[in-house]
């Protein structure tokens, strides 16, 4: 299997640290408001990258943490007037919830800074001790020109940074790319003690303390979106080189931008949308099938058509399972033979090229096309295994409970046909007794301007 990795920019084997158990940790979000429908995409693309791994047969242990204490969540306690920790609770729930509603698995943790300030300040020590850390008045810095390699994941050169630093850039640091590892806290902000007075730790250093403490060593895959290879995963990875030597993670991978109808999403431009917001129109496997039909990397344009096809695309393979009066309860002994075998392996040569969902998805329809032809069932089966991986016909025990074979609703309709003739013959008894039996075995009747519809009890 090829992942490509940032760190090297190419295409790499993957190797796991350890055989059949793969590491993940994945930046999470800060909670000072909703979620919107960019952040969706890191959710979605490594769910399906933990689903796919566990099809393979391997045991997956993915860590998505929580913000929970950040400049944003002070600026957004002081806008709602709540503390900041009843914003944290407010939004971690939202974000648990809109991402369950996304058809997200959880996390295995899902550990929240605040839960770790301890833990990061003995590492801000001993980078200090190491002379990677200063203080200046409280805060604290780490220094980037004593950092070996500082700029090996973004490709940022050190002099470049110094002369793109803007004039208002903070004059105490050394060097204008340093980073903040300890924020002392203004009157009336959160704050903890440490050897440099009140605080709180800085951003980057949380994911370094949470993955090492979760994972105890170097990980498999430390992924997100784009915007955080620079200077999130850069100082991440600076600061754990720079205190233990060994590297934080093996492949570095990142997701590309979101934009909406061609511009990027921000709220000045009135084109900023929630997950909340885009649920409310369209359901959890049309955003999933949106962003799967593009590889991770690309970036991907947002618009309501592009979201309304995918609706109806994933609707197609729905009707093609349900109209094959498919029983879920009964498959287990159709067996694949070669001409059924070659679509599973095509899926996984295309998932093993750095995770081609665009191509697994063409494959799904290809499956479909291939059943319309020749009706084997073995195909629906493996449409079902396949879609699986990808998440999606989460929907499918309750869709096809609801559905009946051709047969039986031709049945149904000869007695409806029955009860009228009837009815016309004035034959109540008759036709009631075929409304009471119908209902026996969980079909109601119901007489209306149009003739007589019917329906399956649920
Ligand atoms: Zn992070």
């Amino acid at each position: 299997m090829k992942i490509y990795n940032t760190l090297t920019n190419k295409k790499e084997e993957f190797i796991p640290v350890i055989k059949d158990e793969i590491s993940i940790y994945v930046c999470g979000p800060t909670v000072y408001n909703f979620f919107h429908i960019g952040n969706a995409r890191p959710l979605i693309f490594f769910d399906v990258v933990k689903k796919y791994f566990e099809y393979l047969g391997n045991k997956v242990t993915l860590v998505r943490n929580i913000t929970d204490i950040d400049d944003k969540l002070i600026d957004q306690s002081l806008e709602e007037k709540i503390p900041v920790a009843d914003i944290a609770e407010k939004y971690t729930k939202a974000f648990l919830e809109d991402s369950g509603s996304l058809g997200v698995s959880p996390a295995d943790h899902q550990p929240k800074a605040t839960e770790y300030i301890g833990e990061m300040i003995k590492l801000i020590k001993e980078l200090e001790e190491r002379s990677y850390a200063y203080e200046i008045n409280g805060d604290v810095y780490f220094s980037v020109t004593n950092s070996k390699d500082y700029g090996k994941l973004s490709g940022k050169k050190l002099d470049e940074l110094q002369a793109g630093a803007r004039v208002k850039t903070n004059k105490q640091k050394k060097h204008p790319a340093d980073f903040t590892l300890w924020k002392k806290a203004k009157p009336g902000e959160p704050k903890w003690t440490s050897p440099w007075g009140e605080g709180r730790p800085g951003w980057h250093t949380e994911c370094v303390v949470m993955s090492r403490k979760l994972f105890g060593k170097t990980f498999d895959i430390h992924g997100g979106g784009i915007d955080l290879i620079f200077p999130h995963h850069e100082n991440e990875i600076a600061q754990a080189e720079a205190s233990t030597g060994n590297k934080l993670a093996n492949y570095w991978m990142h997701n590309g931008y979101l934009n909406i109808e061609g511009e990027k999403m921000s709220k000045s431009l009135d084109n900023f949308f929630t997950a909340r917001d885009i649920l409310k129109k369209f359901n959890a496997e049309a955003i999933r099938f949106f962003f799967l039909s593009k590889h991770y990397r690309s970036p991907i344009d947002f618009n309501e058509k592009i979201l309304e096809e995918s609706q109806q695309a994933i609707r197609n393979l729905y009707n093609t399972i349900e109209n094959s009066g498919y029983d879920l309860k009964n498959d287990i002994y159709l067996k694949y033979d070669d001409s059924v075998q070659k679509y599973k392996d095509k899926f996984i040569v295309a998932m093993n090229d750095d995770f081609n969902t665009a191509k697994a998805i063409a494959i799904l329809f290809e499956i479909s096309k291939a059943y319309n032809k020749i009706n084997d069932k073995s195909l629906i089966k493996l449409l079902i295994e396949l879609g699986k991986v990808l998440g999606f016909f989460s929907d499918l025990e309750r869709t096809l409970s609801n559905n009946i074979e051709p047969i039986s609703e031709k049945l149904i309709s000869l007695l409806i046909e029955y009860r009228d003739n009837f009815k016309l013959e004035k034959k109540w008894e008759l036709a009631d007794a075929i409304r009471d039996d119908l209902k026996e075995l969980g079909i109601i009747l119901k007489d209306t301007l149009n003739g007589t519809e019917w329906k399956i009890k649920k």
